[in-house]
Protein backbone atom coordinates (compact mmCIF):
# COMPACT_ATOMS: atom_id res chain seq x y z
CA UNK A 1 0.00 0.00 0.00
CA UNK A 2 1.12 3.31 -1.12
CA UNK A 3 2.19 6.10 1.55
CA UNK A 4 0.19 9.35 1.25
CA UNK A 5 1.15 12.35 2.92
CA UNK A 6 -1.77 15.15 3.20
CA UNK A 7 -1.55 18.57 4.64
CA UNK A 8 -4.40 20.65 5.57
CA UNK A 9 -2.79 24.49 4.23
CA UNK A 10 -3.09 27.44 5.91
CA UNK A 11 -4.44 29.67 3.09
CA UNK A 12 -7.08 28.72 -0.04
CA UNK A 13 -4.03 28.10 -2.53
CA UNK A 14 -1.65 29.95 -3.67
CA UNK A 15 -2.20 32.56 -0.76
CA UNK A 16 0.23 32.91 1.96
CA UNK A 17 -1.77 35.40 4.03
CA UNK A 18 -5.50 36.46 4.17
CA UNK A 19 -6.69 40.52 4.44
CA UNK A 20 -9.83 42.23 4.44
CA UNK A 21 -10.70 45.93 5.30
CA UNK A 22 -13.63 45.56 7.86
CA UNK A 23 -15.26 49.21 7.72
CA UNK A 24 -17.55 50.43 9.92
CA UNK A 25 -20.28 52.31 8.20
CA UNK A 26 -20.08 55.90 10.23
CA UNK A 27 -20.57 58.75 7.86
CA UNK A 28 -21.19 57.39 4.85
CA UNK A 29 -23.19 58.81 2.01
CA UNK A 30 -25.19 56.26 -0.13
CA UNK A 31 -24.02 58.55 -3.14
CA UNK A 32 -19.80 57.54 -1.41
CA UNK A 33 -20.38 54.22 -0.72
CA UNK A 34 -21.63 54.15 -4.42
CA UNK A 35 -18.53 55.16 -5.74
CA UNK A 36 -16.38 53.30 -3.16
CA UNK A 37 -17.67 49.84 -4.12
CA UNK A 38 -18.20 50.31 -7.69
CA UNK A 39 -14.61 50.96 -7.66
CA UNK A 40 -13.62 48.29 -5.16
CA UNK A 41 -16.15 45.48 -6.35
CA UNK A 42 -16.43 45.77 -10.10
CA UNK A 43 -14.01 46.18 -13.19
CA UNK A 44 -16.02 48.98 -14.72
CA UNK A 45 -14.01 52.39 -15.39
CA UNK A 46 -15.03 54.26 -12.38
CA UNK A 47 -14.51 58.29 -10.89
CA UNK A 48 -11.63 56.30 -9.24
CA UNK A 49 -10.39 54.54 -11.88
CA UNK A 50 -10.14 51.54 -13.54
CA UNK A 51 -12.21 49.16 -10.99
CA UNK A 52 -10.09 46.13 -8.83
CA UNK A 53 -12.35 43.42 -8.92
CA UNK A 54 -11.45 43.02 -5.08
CA UNK A 55 -14.01 40.94 -3.12
CA UNK A 56 -13.92 43.31 0.04
CA UNK A 57 -17.69 44.24 1.99
CA UNK A 58 -19.08 46.56 3.82
CA UNK A 59 -20.58 47.18 6.95
CA UNK A 60 -24.40 49.19 7.44
CA UNK A 61 -27.33 50.18 9.36
CA UNK A 62 -30.62 49.09 9.72
CA UNK A 63 -31.80 53.09 11.38
CA UNK A 64 -30.26 56.13 11.57
CA UNK A 65 -31.67 59.81 11.70
CA UNK A 66 -30.58 62.60 9.32
CA UNK A 67 -28.55 65.19 11.24
CA UNK A 68 -27.22 62.45 13.92
CA UNK A 69 -23.47 62.65 14.59
CA UNK A 70 -21.63 60.61 11.83
CA UNK A 71 -24.70 59.63 9.99
CA UNK A 72 -25.11 57.62 7.48
CA UNK A 73 -27.64 56.12 4.73
CA UNK A 74 -29.76 53.13 6.71
CA UNK A 75 -32.47 50.60 6.06
CA UNK A 76 -35.48 51.83 7.58
CA UNK A 77 -35.94 56.02 7.76
CA UNK A 78 -34.90 56.80 11.35
CA UNK A 79 -35.59 55.07 13.99
CA UNK A 80 -39.52 53.67 12.32
CA UNK A 81 -40.08 50.78 10.60
CA UNK A 82 -40.61 52.46 7.13
CA UNK A 83 -37.92 51.31 4.43
CA UNK A 84 -36.43 53.62 3.37
CA UNK A 85 -35.15 54.27 -0.85
CA UNK A 86 -31.64 52.26 0.30
CA UNK A 87 -33.52 49.22 1.52
CA UNK A 88 -33.68 47.56 -2.22
CA UNK A 89 -30.03 48.16 -2.85
CA UNK A 90 -29.20 47.15 0.62
CA UNK A 91 -30.75 43.67 0.24
CA UNK A 92 -29.08 43.47 -3.14
CA UNK A 93 -25.81 44.81 -1.95
CA UNK A 94 -25.96 41.45 0.97
CA UNK A 95 -26.81 39.12 -1.36
CA UNK A 96 -24.32 39.67 -3.42
CA UNK A 97 -21.32 39.92 -0.86
CA UNK A 98 -20.56 43.88 -1.07
CA UNK A 99 -22.28 44.11 2.30
CA UNK A 100 -21.56 41.27 4.92
CA UNK A 101 -21.19 43.07 8.52
CA UNK A 102 -24.14 44.60 10.82
CA UNK A 103 -22.12 47.59 11.98
CA UNK A 104 -24.73 46.54 15.37
CA UNK A 105 -28.48 47.91 14.71
CA UNK A 106 -27.94 51.37 14.27
CA UNK A 107 -27.03 54.76 14.65
CA UNK A 108 -28.79 55.63 18.45
CA UNK A 109 -26.97 58.65 18.75
CA UNK A 110 -29.64 59.58 21.43
CA UNK A 111 -30.53 58.03 24.96
CA UNK A 112 -33.66 56.14 25.22
CA UNK A 113 -34.28 55.86 21.69
CA UNK A 114 -33.00 51.90 21.01
CA UNK A 115 -35.11 49.34 22.73
CA UNK A 116 -35.65 45.59 22.27
CA UNK A 117 -38.82 46.27 19.43
CA UNK A 118 -36.05 47.59 17.09
CA UNK A 119 -34.05 44.25 17.39
CA UNK A 120 -37.18 42.36 16.88
CA UNK A 121 -38.35 44.14 13.96
CA UNK A 122 -34.83 44.56 12.13
CA UNK A 123 -34.33 40.52 12.37
CA UNK A 124 -38.07 39.99 11.26
CA UNK A 125 -37.51 42.23 8.30
CA UNK A 126 -34.05 40.79 7.17
CA UNK A 127 -35.79 37.37 7.67
CA UNK A 128 -38.87 38.18 5.59
CA UNK A 129 -36.25 38.57 2.68
CA UNK A 130 -34.20 35.55 3.63
CA UNK A 131 -31.09 37.40 4.58
CA UNK A 132 -28.32 36.02 6.70
CA UNK A 133 -25.65 38.22 8.38
CA UNK A 134 -23.13 36.17 10.20
CA UNK A 135 -21.14 39.04 11.69
CA UNK A 136 -21.43 41.77 14.22
CA UNK A 137 -19.48 45.00 15.16
CA UNK A 138 -20.12 47.10 18.31
CA UNK A 139 -20.70 50.88 17.10
CA UNK A 140 -20.82 53.98 19.48
CA UNK A 141 -20.82 54.94 23.06
CA UNK A 142 -23.12 55.43 25.87
CA UNK A 143 -26.24 55.89 24.04
CA UNK A 144 -25.36 52.52 22.13
CA UNK A 145 -27.02 50.29 24.62
CA UNK A 146 -27.32 47.58 22.25
CA UNK A 147 -23.60 47.11 22.04
CA UNK A 148 -22.63 43.60 23.27
CA UNK A 149 -20.00 41.91 25.39
CA UNK A 150 -19.01 43.01 28.68
CA UNK A 151 -16.34 45.42 27.23
CA UNK A 152 -18.66 47.31 26.21
CA UNK A 153 -20.57 50.25 27.38
CA UNK A 154 -23.76 48.45 26.45
CA UNK A 155 -26.36 45.88 27.63
CA UNK A 156 -27.74 43.91 24.66
CA UNK A 157 -26.49 40.33 25.98
CA UNK A 158 -27.20 41.47 29.65
CA UNK A 159 -30.60 39.58 30.26
CA UNK A 160 -32.23 41.81 32.95
CA UNK A 161 -32.10 44.84 30.91
CA UNK A 162 -34.51 46.52 28.77
CA UNK A 163 -32.38 46.47 25.95
CA UNK A 164 -31.41 43.03 25.86
CA UNK A 165 -31.46 41.35 22.02
CA UNK A 166 -28.43 38.67 22.29
CA UNK A 167 -30.84 35.84 22.03
CA UNK A 168 -32.65 37.04 18.92
CA UNK A 169 -29.52 37.72 17.28
CA UNK A 170 -27.79 34.62 18.01
CA UNK A 171 -31.17 33.09 16.64
CA UNK A 172 -30.87 34.64 13.90
CA UNK A 173 -27.24 33.72 12.38
CA UNK A 174 -24.72 36.23 14.13
CA UNK A 175 -21.53 33.76 15.03
CA UNK A 176 -18.79 36.66 14.89
CA UNK A 177 -18.60 39.78 17.22
CA UNK A 178 -16.13 42.58 17.44
CA UNK A 179 -16.82 44.44 20.72
CA UNK A 180 -14.21 47.41 21.47
CA UNK A 181 -10.60 48.95 21.52
CA UNK A 182 -9.49 45.89 23.94
CA UNK A 183 -9.71 43.61 20.63
CA UNK A 184 -7.54 46.12 17.91
CA UNK A 185 -4.15 44.83 18.11
CA UNK A 186 -1.63 47.20 16.25
CA UNK A 187 0.87 44.11 15.69
CA UNK A 188 0.55 42.83 12.04
CA UNK A 189 -0.64 39.62 11.39
CA UNK A 190 -2.96 37.49 13.98
CA UNK A 191 -2.91 33.81 13.97
CA UNK A 192 0.69 33.94 13.24
CA UNK A 193 4.20 34.01 15.86
CA UNK A 194 4.17 37.33 17.02
CA UNK A 195 6.83 38.70 19.83
CA UNK A 196 6.44 41.83 21.79
CA UNK A 197 7.54 44.35 20.32
CA UNK A 198 5.32 43.97 17.09
CA UNK A 199 2.96 46.01 18.81
CA UNK A 200 5.18 48.67 19.40
CA UNK A 201 8.52 49.44 17.75
CA UNK A 202 7.75 46.55 15.18
CA UNK A 203 4.48 48.14 14.04
CA UNK A 204 4.39 49.16 10.46
CA UNK A 205 1.65 51.15 11.77
CA UNK A 206 4.32 54.06 13.29
CA UNK A 207 5.92 55.70 10.01
CA UNK A 208 7.24 58.57 11.27
CA UNK A 209 10.45 58.91 14.19
CA UNK A 210 8.05 61.09 16.40
CA UNK A 211 5.35 58.08 16.36
CA UNK A 212 8.04 55.93 16.40
CA UNK A 213 9.44 56.67 19.34
CA UNK A 214 6.05 57.39 20.84
CA UNK A 215 4.96 54.40 20.88
CA UNK A 216 8.14 52.39 21.63
CA UNK A 217 8.03 54.36 24.68
CA UNK A 218 5.03 53.38 25.48
CA UNK A 219 5.64 49.59 25.00
CA UNK A 220 8.40 50.37 27.17
CA UNK A 221 6.22 52.04 29.44
CA UNK A 222 3.66 49.31 29.95
CA UNK A 223 5.74 46.63 29.97
CA UNK A 224 7.57 48.26 33.18
CA UNK A 225 3.99 49.01 34.34
CA UNK A 226 3.54 45.32 34.86
CA UNK A 227 6.40 45.34 37.27
CA UNK A 228 5.67 48.58 39.21
CA UNK A 229 1.93 47.16 39.44
CA UNK A 230 3.07 44.12 40.87
CA UNK A 231 4.58 46.12 43.14
CA UNK A 232 2.69 48.64 43.60
CA UNK A 233 -0.65 47.79 42.29
CA UNK A 234 -0.63 51.42 40.97
CA UNK A 235 -1.22 51.83 36.95
CA UNK A 236 1.38 54.26 35.00
CA UNK A 237 -0.08 54.10 31.38
CA UNK A 238 -3.90 53.80 30.51
CA UNK A 239 -4.76 50.51 28.28
CA UNK A 240 -3.32 46.76 28.29
CA UNK A 241 -0.53 45.45 27.61
CA UNK A 242 -0.10 43.83 24.80
CA UNK A 243 0.48 40.05 25.06
CA UNK A 244 2.02 38.36 22.24
CA UNK A 245 1.11 34.78 22.99
CA UNK A 246 -2.63 35.73 22.86
CA UNK A 247 -2.73 36.55 18.94
CA UNK A 248 -5.33 34.48 17.77
CA UNK A 249 -7.77 36.11 15.23
CA UNK A 250 -10.87 33.91 16.88
CA UNK A 251 -11.91 34.30 20.35
CA UNK A 252 -14.29 31.38 21.60
CA UNK A 253 -16.32 32.81 24.18
CA UNK A 254 -19.35 33.50 26.33
CA UNK A 255 -21.87 36.27 26.11
CA UNK A 256 -22.77 37.76 29.76
CA UNK A 257 -26.02 35.57 29.20
CA UNK A 258 -23.71 32.74 28.97
CA UNK A 259 -24.46 32.26 25.14
CA UNK A 260 -21.23 30.93 22.95
CA UNK A 261 -19.97 33.49 20.65
CA UNK A 262 -16.69 34.38 18.50
CA UNK A 263 -14.87 37.43 18.95
CA UNK A 264 -12.62 38.49 16.46
CA UNK A 265 -9.61 41.28 16.59
CA UNK A 266 -8.75 43.76 14.51
CA UNK A 267 -6.51 45.73 13.01
CA UNK A 268 -5.46 49.08 13.41
CA UNK A 269 -5.35 52.09 16.29
CA UNK A 270 -8.42 54.29 16.97
CA UNK A 271 -6.38 57.13 16.19
CA UNK A 272 -6.51 56.61 12.46
CA UNK A 273 -9.89 55.10 11.81
CA UNK A 274 -10.28 57.29 9.09
CA UNK A 275 -10.57 56.64 5.23
CA UNK A 276 -7.50 58.68 4.81
CA UNK A 277 -5.57 56.66 7.29
CA UNK A 278 -6.06 53.82 4.75
CA UNK A 279 -2.34 53.79 3.45
CA UNK A 280 -0.69 53.80 6.85
CA UNK A 281 -2.60 50.93 7.19
CA UNK A 282 -2.31 48.76 4.33
CA UNK A 283 1.54 49.29 2.71
CA UNK A 284 4.08 47.54 1.07
CA UNK A 285 5.65 46.91 4.67
CA UNK A 286 2.20 45.87 5.85
CA UNK A 287 1.51 43.45 3.54
CA UNK A 288 5.22 41.80 3.33
CA UNK A 289 5.28 41.50 6.66
CA UNK A 290 2.08 39.83 6.31
CA UNK A 291 3.48 37.28 3.73
CA UNK A 292 6.52 36.71 5.77
CA UNK A 293 4.30 35.56 9.11
CA UNK A 294 1.58 34.10 7.30
CA UNK A 295 -0.89 35.93 9.54
CA UNK A 296 -4.36 36.91 8.99
CA UNK A 297 -5.40 41.06 8.90
CA UNK A 298 -8.93 42.21 9.75
CA UNK A 299 -8.33 46.07 9.28
CA UNK A 300 -10.43 48.31 11.04
CA UNK A 301 -11.49 51.85 9.46
CA UNK A 302 -14.27 53.44 8.70
CA UNK A 303 -13.72 54.24 4.61
CA UNK A 304 -16.74 56.61 3.75
CA UNK A 305 -15.21 59.22 6.41
CA UNK A 306 -12.87 61.29 5.46
CA UNK A 307 -10.30 63.35 8.20
CA UNK A 308 -9.64 66.33 5.57
CA UNK A 309 -13.17 67.35 5.31
CA UNK A 310 -11.68 70.36 2.25
CA UNK A 311 -11.38 67.29 0.19
CA UNK A 312 -14.77 66.36 -0.99
CA UNK A 313 -14.01 62.98 -3.38
CA UNK A 314 -14.86 59.78 -1.85
CA UNK A 315 -11.38 58.54 -1.38
CA UNK A 316 -8.01 60.23 -1.39
CA UNK A 317 -5.27 59.76 -4.44
CA UNK A 318 -3.28 57.94 -1.67
CA UNK A 319 -5.78 55.73 -0.44
CA UNK A 320 -7.28 54.52 -4.08
CA UNK A 321 -3.14 53.81 -4.34
CA UNK A 322 -3.13 51.60 -1.06
CA UNK A 323 -6.11 49.54 -2.27
CA UNK A 324 -4.10 49.33 -5.73
CA UNK A 325 -1.56 48.05 -4.12
CA UNK A 326 -3.51 45.53 -2.26
CA UNK A 327 -5.17 44.43 -5.69
CA UNK A 328 -1.67 44.15 -6.69
CA UNK A 329 -1.12 41.20 -4.08
CA UNK A 330 -4.05 39.78 -4.88
CA UNK A 331 -3.30 38.97 -8.05
CA UNK A 332 -0.21 37.74 -7.65
CA UNK A 333 -1.33 34.86 -5.60
CA UNK A 334 0.79 36.73 -2.83
CA UNK A 335 -2.57 38.07 -0.38
CA UNK A 336 -5.92 36.07 -0.56
CA UNK A 337 -8.26 39.45 0.20
CA UNK A 338 -12.36 38.81 1.10
CA UNK A 339 -14.93 39.95 2.63
CA UNK A 340 -15.39 39.91 6.90
CA UNK A 341 -17.84 37.12 7.21
CA UNK A 342 -15.54 34.95 4.35
CA UNK A 343 -12.08 35.21 6.04
CA UNK A 344 -13.94 35.00 9.61
CA UNK A 345 -15.35 31.65 8.67
CA UNK A 346 -12.94 30.25 6.93
CA UNK A 347 -10.54 30.67 10.18
CA UNK A 348 -12.84 29.13 11.58
CA UNK A 349 -13.92 25.79 9.36
CA UNK A 350 -9.92 25.61 8.27
CA UNK A 351 -9.11 25.86 12.47
CA UNK A 352 -11.83 22.97 13.19
CA UNK A 353 -12.03 20.80 10.37
CA UNK A 354 -12.64 17.17 10.92
CA UNK A 355 -10.86 15.08 8.14
CA UNK A 356 -9.00 11.93 7.51
CA UNK A 357 -7.78 10.19 4.18
CA UNK A 358 -8.13 6.81 2.57
CA UNK A 359 -6.72 5.18 -0.40
CA UNK A 360 -9.45 3.05 -2.42
CA UNK A 361 -7.44 1.48 -5.51
CA UNK A 362 -5.32 4.32 -7.04
CA UNK A 363 -7.67 7.13 -6.16
CA UNK A 364 -6.96 8.67 -2.69
CA UNK A 365 -9.86 9.99 -0.77
CA UNK A 366 -9.67 12.80 1.01
CA UNK A 367 -13.35 12.57 3.27
CA UNK A 368 -14.18 15.90 5.18
CA UNK A 369 -16.82 14.89 8.13
CA UNK A 370 -17.74 18.07 9.95
CA UNK A 371 -16.12 19.74 12.52
CA UNK A 372 -14.21 18.71 15.52
CA UNK A 373 -15.48 18.78 18.93
CA UNK A 374 -16.74 21.06 20.99
CA UNK A 375 -18.13 22.05 17.22
CA UNK A 376 -20.19 18.99 16.23
CA UNK A 377 -22.84 20.21 15.99
CA UNK A 378 -22.39 22.83 13.25
CA UNK A 379 -23.44 21.34 9.78
CA UNK A 380 -20.76 21.72 7.29
CA UNK A 381 -22.07 23.06 4.12
CA UNK A 382 -20.11 23.02 0.54
CA UNK A 383 -20.32 26.78 0.95
CA UNK A 384 -18.60 26.71 4.26
CA UNK A 385 -15.12 24.68 2.12
CA UNK A 386 -14.95 27.34 0.23
CA UNK A 387 -11.14 28.05 0.19
CA UNK A 388 -10.07 25.01 1.99
CA UNK A 389 -7.31 23.58 0.37
CA UNK A 390 -4.79 20.18 0.71
CA UNK A 391 -1.22 19.69 -0.43
CA UNK A 392 -0.87 15.82 -1.46
CA UNK A 393 3.03 14.94 -1.27
CA UNK A 394 2.62 11.76 -3.08
CA UNK A 395 0.27 10.64 -5.88
CA UNK A 396 -2.36 8.46 -6.56
CA UNK A 397 -3.93 8.93 -9.94
CA UNK A 398 -7.20 10.56 -8.71
CA UNK A 399 -8.09 12.80 -5.72
CA UNK A 400 -11.17 13.19 -4.75
CA UNK A 401 -12.90 15.45 -1.92
CA UNK A 402 -15.89 13.85 0.01
CA UNK A 403 -18.15 16.20 2.18
CA UNK A 404 -20.61 13.86 4.56
CA UNK A 405 -19.75 11.45 1.65
CA UNK A 406 -20.71 13.71 -1.02
CA UNK A 407 -18.58 13.98 -4.26
CA UNK A 408 -17.73 17.84 -4.05
CA UNK A 409 -17.35 18.26 -7.89
CA UNK A 410 -16.27 21.39 -8.40
CA UNK A 411 -12.09 21.06 -6.19
CA UNK A 412 -9.22 22.37 -8.69
CA UNK A 413 -6.15 20.46 -9.04
CA UNK A 414 -2.92 22.72 -9.03
CA UNK A 415 0.78 21.21 -8.96
CA UNK A 416 3.15 23.92 -7.84
CA UNK A 417 6.55 23.90 -9.47
CA UNK A 418 8.33 21.19 -7.25
CA UNK A 419 5.68 18.83 -8.73
CA UNK A 420 3.34 18.67 -5.47
CA UNK A 421 -0.24 18.03 -6.15
CA UNK A 422 -2.92 20.68 -4.74
CA UNK A 423 -6.58 20.32 -4.26
CA UNK A 424 -8.43 23.57 -3.38
CA UNK A 425 -12.74 24.35 -3.18
CA UNK A 426 -12.75 27.63 -4.99
CA UNK A 427 -14.05 30.27 -3.45
CA UNK A 428 -16.76 32.01 -5.33
CA UNK A 429 -16.20 35.40 -5.69
CA UNK A 430 -18.16 38.97 -4.52
CA UNK A 431 -19.74 40.29 -8.15
CA UNK A 432 -21.21 44.10 -8.25
CA UNK A 433 -24.55 43.63 -8.32
CA UNK A 434 -25.53 46.43 -10.51
CA UNK A 435 -25.02 46.72 -13.96
ZN1 LIG B 1 -19.39 53.11 14.38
Amino acid sequence: MKMMTVRLMKFPYPYRAAVTICSDIDGTSFENFMIIHEFLNSGKETVLGRGLNLPIGDSFWMYDMDGNPDAAFSYFEGYTAKESKYAPYIRDFIKAGVIDVMHSYGNFSEHNKFSREHAIRAINELDRHSIKLGVWTNHGGLTNVQNLGANSVGYGDVPQSDYYHADLLLEYGVKFYWDSELSLHTNVGQDASSRYGDAYWHSTLYGTPIEYMKYSLKGLLSYADELQQIISSRKLIAGKRFNSLENELIIEEQLRDGSAIHRFKRFGQGRYDWSDDLPRLVNIAFLDKLVEKRGYSIVYIHLGDRKIKSDTRPLSRSTVDAFTLLADYYQLGKVWVSNTSTILRYNFIRKNLEWCTRIVDDTLIIDINGLKSPHKDFVVTSDDIQGISFLCLEGCANIVVQLNNQVQKDIIEYSDNTGRRIITVPNRDIEWPLI
